[in-house]
């Protein structure tokens, strides 16, 4: 692996803002940040092409990242109101938290895969009713009364979610993005969420990955409380796919460019094998025990104590997904609850 943005490498380890980049012809890289988050920012990208300029990921939803963005139009000439498209890689609100004030200013529109929608559309219509199936699911998880209550969607979470644009366009593995006269594709990478998009640029020979592969960190494959594809099966299977794209150069949403996508697909592979032999380790030790023991137990690279607020849910939906693959591979057997209690995990000796 090669890292090609090296000035947005030498931020990161600064602890400063990379800077506005023009990468290709017509296509710039803007960090637009991310309030109180280790993360710091997203790399939203602009492509334009003839009168049409495209938006990949806006970002958060607030003022300093929508004033970050606009200085990054600036950059390519351009300002919110000369945009024409939106295409969000999927509907996390780091990404796509501010489609809807940039569609507002700008009358473009909002693409992204049909899962994403799905999602989008599968809250309940009332907040008790989403509130109390999701507490509901996290006592399934074995996740202890008081810290659920923590845990659980709240009411601000939810106004957040209702609030994010709905799509105008949706594009499915292999569909072209309404660009005329630049063909980037939508390539379906299901893992992170059920309806992640990587887009590939052919005439740059440039990969835009998202949060699907990025160059530092491994990116959070969750189980979801909504029922879709096993999260962990699909995203291996999609790293597998993203293998092929050695020949590119990867723009992802965080961190910084690089090259190597295989090799980076093998360290992520090699990531999730030795998180399953863990699991596996805990099992062994613990016997039958909740997903939500397990959370507990697992190696967290700041430790689990600094594990706190959403991050938790964040982890134990990414040991329930460990989990369940391990199900579906035979290697551990799940005895669902009886009415309140929890699921329990056991190896299959
Ligand atoms: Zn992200």
């Amino acid at each position: 692996m090669r890292v090609t943005g090296t000035a947005q490498r030498e931020a990161w380890l600064a602890r400063t803002a990379p800077p506005v980049e023009l990468v290709r012809p017509d296509l710039w890289s803007v960090p637009v940040p991310i309030p109180d988050s280790p993360l710091r920012y997203t790399l939203t990208y602009l492509i334009a092409a003839g009168s049409g300029l495209v938006v990949v990921d806006p970002g958060w939803n607030c003022e300093p990242a929508w004033q970050a963005l606009a200085q990054g139009l600036k950059a390519a000439g351009a300002s919110p109101a000369d945009v024409t498209g939106i295409v969000v890689t999927h509907i996390h609100p780091d990404h796509h938290g501010l489609s809807a004030r940039l569609r507002e200013a700008s009358g473009a529109w909002v693409a992204m895969h049909p899962a994403e929608l799905s999602t989008l559309s599968s809250l309940r219509p009332d907040d008790a009713g989403t509130r109390r199936a999701d507490l509901a699911w996290l006592a399934r998880c074995g996740v202890p009364d008081d810290v659920a209550a923590g845990l659980a969607v709240n009411d601000f979470a939810l106004a957040a979610v209702r609030a994010m644009a709905m799509p105008d366009v949706l594009l499915d593995d292999g569909d072209l993005v309404p660009l005329p006269g630049r063909p980037v594709r939508a390539v379906w990478t299901p893992g992170h969420t059920p309806g992640h998009l990587c887009l590939y640029d052919e005439a740059e020979n440039l990969l835009l990955t998202g949060d699907h592969v990025l160059p530092r960190i491994s990116p959070n494959i969750g189980l979801q409380s909504a029922a879709a594809e096993p999260p962990l099966a699909a995203y291996l299977r999609s790293l597998e796919l993203i293998a092929r794209y050695d020949h590119a150069e990867a723009l992802p949403a965080h961190e910084y460019r690089f090259a190597g996508l295989a090799a980076r697909v093998r360290m992520l592979l090699g990531h999730h094998e030795r998180r399953c032999e863990e699991v596996i380790a805990i099992l062994g030790r613990l016997g039958p025990a909740t997903a939500w023991q397990v959370t507990e137990e697992l190696t967290w690279s700041r430790g689990w104590p600094a594990v706190v607020g959403f991050m938790r849910r964040a982890a134990l939906a990414e040991a329930g997904a460990h989990l369940r693959h391990l199900a579906d591979l035979g290697q551990v057997a799940v005895t669902v609850a009886e009415a309140g209690g929890p699921d329990m995990y056991a190896l299959v000796t």
